[in-house]
């Protein structure tokens, strides 16, 4: 298969492309041969159950993690053989334990570019996920939503071509959520290209072209939100019509305001 010509770091095509994905742990086959490309752009999902294989997958593409066979190109760089080139071009959302505690946020956003080697400057990602306020405040600070906003401006340090999150919005209030999901919609309209996992299959019909749905390793479906859902009803599925104007969360809405709320 020829890959190097398609993936570059510039055009169109798929910036991703994984072959033949095969990673095991002990006895649980965690990733069992999977493929699919990510056309550059596209806001892309991994969807399953707890245990599917979507985060191993995912940290193998990031070059987190080594793949037993397979391969993944980022921007058609082989992440095996070149994982710091894939680090420079991607964007990844940390774990608050990343973090240097006692740093003040604007701190942590300039190490962080520093490693990068780029010159970083914290207002506008902060402005992005509602924490310029906060950022003389050090990280530890923060309430739990806030820091996982923070981690989400923190993975565009780098201004990447590809981000992965990996559930964004779990444990975040409706504001909250809905900040994140205009955040992607941005980040796509700049032409980056977004790849997420979720449990949220409302996340997912709002903002992914694709999502590829896995179950014990292996990917067993894969299209648009619209396509699943219209292939579901060609084979005869259909749920009892209940019509109501508003759910819960759009009385929390209502009850609370759509903005971000801190105290
Ligand atoms: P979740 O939705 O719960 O985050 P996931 O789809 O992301 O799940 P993975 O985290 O990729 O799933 O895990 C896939 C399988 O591999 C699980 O059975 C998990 O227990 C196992 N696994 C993952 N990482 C390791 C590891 N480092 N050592 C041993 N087993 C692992």
């Amino acid at each position: 298969m020829s890959i190097t010509n398609n993936t570059s770091t510039k055009g169109t095509g798929p910036i991703i492309i994984v072959e033949e994905l095969r990673k095991r742990y002990g006895d649980i086959q965690a990733v069992d041969g999977i493929s699919f490309e990510v056309q550059r752009g596209e806001v892309f999902a991994l969807l399953g159950p707890n245990g599917s294989g979507k985060t191993t997958t995912v940290e193998i593409i990031e070059g987190m993690r080594s793949a037993d066979s397979g391969r993944a190109w980022v921007a058609g760089i082989d992440v095996r053989n070149n994982p710091k080139a894939v680090k420079q071009l991607i964007g990844v959302q940390l774990q608050s334990s990343a973090f240097f505690e006692h740093l003040k946020l604007a701190e942590l956003l300039r190490m962080l570019g520093s490693i990068y080697r780029v010159k970083v400057d914290p207002d506008p990602l902060l402005e992005a996920v509602d924490l310029a306020e906060r950022k003389s405040a050090s990280f530890r600070t923060l309430s739990g939503g806030q820091k996982q906003r923070f981690a989400i401006a923190a993975s565009l340090v780098n201004d990447p071509d590809v981000v992965f999150l990996d559930e964004p919005t779990t444990g975040l209030d409706p504001q909250a959520r809905r900040l994140i999901w205009d955040l992607a919609k941005t980040w796509k309209r700049d032409g980056r290209t977004v790849v997420l996992t979720t449990h949220y299959m409302e996340e997912a019909e709002e903002l992914c072209d694709r999502v590829a749905v896995m179950d014990s390793g292996k990917i067993i479906a894969m299209a648009s939100p619209a396509q699943l859902i219209d292939q579901l009803i060609s084979r005869g599925f259909h749920r009892e019509q209940e019509v109501r104007l508003a759910t819960l969360e759009d009385v929390f809405l209502d009850l609370t305001g759509r903005s971000l709320r801190e105290f």
